[in-house]
């Protein structure tokens, strides 16, 4: 049908077109609407002001950052160029001492991965959760002897533990030493929970003699078959915090890892191409307080917000400066030295969920 042909239709399509005028503008709008993940992805830096969470590990950020060194004798950062080597200073603290004390266990040292962005927030790629500074990925790949350079910590490759087909750990590669530096990790009271891929946990579940108790802590999830996921809790300080409930007792190697080793888990995603929660959120979805954080001013210098190592009481965080915009991000905060840690509420048990879409 030729339109030409019908002037008498014009008024309509001109109203028509209008429509969809408006309509394209509102979409335009709405997708104008920044996304949290770019204004977070861009911080370089973190504002001087005392530590604090807010919301959840997989929806918050995190005030009063600080940088992990690039290196230290019992750790050295990979993939630097992420500018992910940032955590709640308790955190940076601890994958220090985990570092050292897994170098005494026989662990060579720690290759660390991604913990979060300067200000936390969700990332431009990768991760769902290590939003609220409290989440590392530490490498299953021990520290090789020689220092690795800038360039190799960018292309090295981590080493697959999993056989992807079976779901069960190489035999050949699993050691001793990994047990132990999980052990180690799992040990501290601050740890709430260790994400492993279900081949590790269930390698674990088959040969730890002993004190299992700690196996509770030892989560199975989809990946974490190069790296492990080491989470700890909400801090004191960060009454915005989430937790998440506690474990159960139990050391995890009954019914709930059983379900790892049926066909569910691994269907294929139906829909892989949905977007992601991190491509989608606005900072409307984040506590209200990831605006203070987003909008503080950074930091003098990188090395004011670097770890500087052995206790907590060393990490260089000055008293927040007054001209700071901090008065909604500082009520009910404890200075970034404390390092007490609370109890965990013991609450629910959580089952295996379905497959998240990413
Ligand atoms: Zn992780």
């Amino acid at each position: 049908m030729n339109l030409r042909s019908l002037p008498d239709r014009r008024p309509f399509l001109t109203a028509a077109l209008a429509l969809v005028t408006l309509a394209a503008l509102a979409a335009a709008a709405i997708s104008a609407e920044p996304r949290a993940k770019d204004l977070f992805g861009a911080k370089k830096l973190p504002a001087v002001v005392p530590a604090q969470s807010f919301g959840f590990y997989s929806k918050g950020c995190f005030a009063g950052g600080v940088a992990l060194p690039m290196e230290g004798p019992t750790w050295e950062v990979m993939r630097p160029s992420r500018n992910r080597r940032w955590g709640h200073p308790a955190m940076i603290a601890l994958i220090e001492k985990l570092s050292r004390d897994a170098a005494a266990d026989g662990w060579p040292g720690l290759l660390v991965g991604d913990i979060s962005q300067p200000r936390g927030g969700p990332m431009m790629t990768g991760h769902a959760s290590h939003q609220i500074g409290l989440d590392a990925d530490i490498w299953l790949t021990p520290m090789p002897k020689r220092p690795l350079t800038i360039a190799q910590r960018e292309s090295m490759s981590a080493t697959l533990m999993v056989d992807e087909k079976t779901h069960l750990v190489k035999d050949a590669l699993w050691t001793p030493a990994h047990t132990r530096l999980l052990k180690r990790a799992a040990s501290y009271p601050e740890v709430e929970r260790i994400l492993v891929n279900p081949g590790i946990k269930k390698e674990l579940c088959d040969t730890v003699t002993g004190d299992r108790s700690w196996l509770r802590k030892i989560r199975p999830f989809w990946g974490h078959d190069y790296h492990f996921h080491m989470r700890i809790g909400c801090q004191p300080g960060s009454p915005g915090c989430k937790g998440q409930e506690a474990t159960p007792a139990d050391d995890g190697c009954g019914k709930p890892l059983a379900w790892w080793f049926t066909e569910e888990p691994w269907r294929p995603n139906k829909n892989p191409d949905a977007p992601k929660a991190r491509d989608l959120m606005t900072m409307a979805n984040l506590p209200k307080e990831c605006q203070a954080v987003l909008a503080a001013t950074d930091a003098p210098s990188l090395a004011a917000v670097t770890y500087q190592g052995g206790s907590a009481a060393a990490v260089a965080v000055a008293e927040p400066q007054p001209t700071e915009p901090v008065e909604t991000i500082s009520s009910g905060t404890l200075p970034a030295q404390a390092s007490a840690f609370a109890p965990t509420p013991k609450i629910g048990i959580p089952l295996p969920r379905p497959r998240p879409g990413n």
